[in-house]
């Protein structure tokens, strides 16, 4: 991949996790076969389907980051807005995908996406400000933010927001999507971290996954009925680079020894997407089968967005973001500018086929 967006704004990665010693034991059948040296998967006989990046079970972690977040991260130094989400049914790795689970005994090699993101960025910032140092020029200035929100029944859900308990906040939400006059998305009543290393950063990412499923097992409700949305914005005063509009104006007006500066941001959104499974298959009825509803109406939406920019006629005319809040919060980074890839994760157990088979039909939407 490269720094910045090109032709195609979403990329999809199917990732297919081991089997669960569960599984294993309960003798269930592997129904996954990846093509040798082709981004292609086939499910039982015959059904076959293509994607950017098919990752076997035997992937490993520094595998997935190296092809699917890497230089997006890059990309977010030169200013281009990036998401990365994990879609699939409960069970099929995407918390573990995007490195949210925190497993008191994880290994390095097995931090997720996130984690990952998150030194490559202040590893990324270090560089930068090393390199203008023995340069001679001025350090560029960064400022980190995150966010943490979870959406659940169309409400949004502050994870930041240490005042009030997860299910106090679940019922009545005051956070607010907005978009300003050049197509950005912004919140209100958002609590926003200012954060200055790496560790601090995963620090806030900790406490937020842990408000969020000490919630769900008291009330009894999976966070897997909700989507997480980690967001990192980054704001950048550098100076201009030589091929830069403004210092090119200053070199033939004769003022080459001018420094001009610029203040470059990007956001990042790292998004745990709620499980994609059928309702009828959970047996949800009232309050669950209302969750069921408006989970499936974010997916639908994104499933729709993510179609229609990939459809090069559609994408000029109509993408219908507004149809879900999920949609509407990652509008400006979905598309246009901003650089996007879908992490499709399945199960390879003969007992998942059925969802299995919906996940790799979705995620065929958005190719
Ligand atoms: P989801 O978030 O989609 O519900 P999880 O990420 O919680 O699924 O994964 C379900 C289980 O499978 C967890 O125990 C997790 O540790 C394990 N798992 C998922 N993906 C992998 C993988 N690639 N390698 C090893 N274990 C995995
Ligand atoms: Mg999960």
């Amino acid at each position: 991949m490269s720094g910045g967006p090109d032709e195609s704004s979403v990329r999809v990665a199917l990732r297919i996790r081991p089997q669960l010693a569960r599984e294993k034991i309960e003798g269930c059948h592997i129904c996954t076969y990846v093509m040798p040296a082709e981004p292609q998967v086939v499910l039982g006989k015959d059904k076959a389907f293509t994607y950017d990046f098919v990752f076997d079970m035997d992937t490993q972690q520094d595998a997935i980051y190296g092809h699917c977040t890497e230089s997006l991260i890059e990309g977010c130094f030169q200013g281009y807005n990036a998401t990365v989400f994990a879609y699939g049914q409960t069970g099929s790795g995407k918390t573990y995908t995007m490195g949210t689970g925190f497993d008191v005994n994880i290994g390095e090699d097995e931090l997720g996406i996130i984690p990952r993101a998150v030194n490559h960025l202040f590893r990324g910032i270090e560089e930068r400000r090393q390199a203008a140092t023995e340069q001679g020029k001025p350090v560029p200035e960064f400022k980190i933010n995150a966010q943490f929100l979870e959406l659940y029944n169309e409400e949004v859900v502050d994870l930041f927001d240490t005042a009030r308990d997860v299910e106090a906040r679940r019922q009545k939400s005051s956070v607010r999507i907005h978009e300003d006059a050049s197509g950005g998305i912004y919140t209100v009543g958002v609590t926003t971290r200012s954060v200055n290393s790496a560790a601090e950063m995963i620090q806030c990412l900790k406490l937020g996954a842990l408000s969020r499923t000490t919630a769900s097992t008291q009330m009894n409700v999976q966070s897997s009925r909700s989507h997480a949305i980690f967001t990192i914005h980054l704001c950048q005063v550098r100076m201009c680079s030589p091929d830069n509009d403004n210092a090119t104006d200053n070199r033939l007006a004769g003022n080459s020894d001018i420094n001009e500066f610029e203040t470059l941001s990007a956001k990042f959104h790292f998004v745990d997407l709620a499980g994609s499974e059928r309702l009828k298959r959970t047996g949800a009825t009232g309050d669950r089968a209302k969750e069921g509803i408006s989970i499936n109406c974010g997916l639908l939406a994104l499933g729709n967005v993510i179609s229609a920019l990939g459809d090069r006629s559609k994408r000029s005319t109509h993408v219908p973001y507004r149809d879900s809040k999920l949609t509407r919060l990652l509008q400006d980074s979905l598309g246009g500018n901003s650089q996007t890839v879908m992490i499709a994760c399945i199960s390879p157990s003969d007992r998942d086929f059925m969802e299995t088979l919906n996940t790799l039909k979705y995620a065929n939407r958005a190719r």
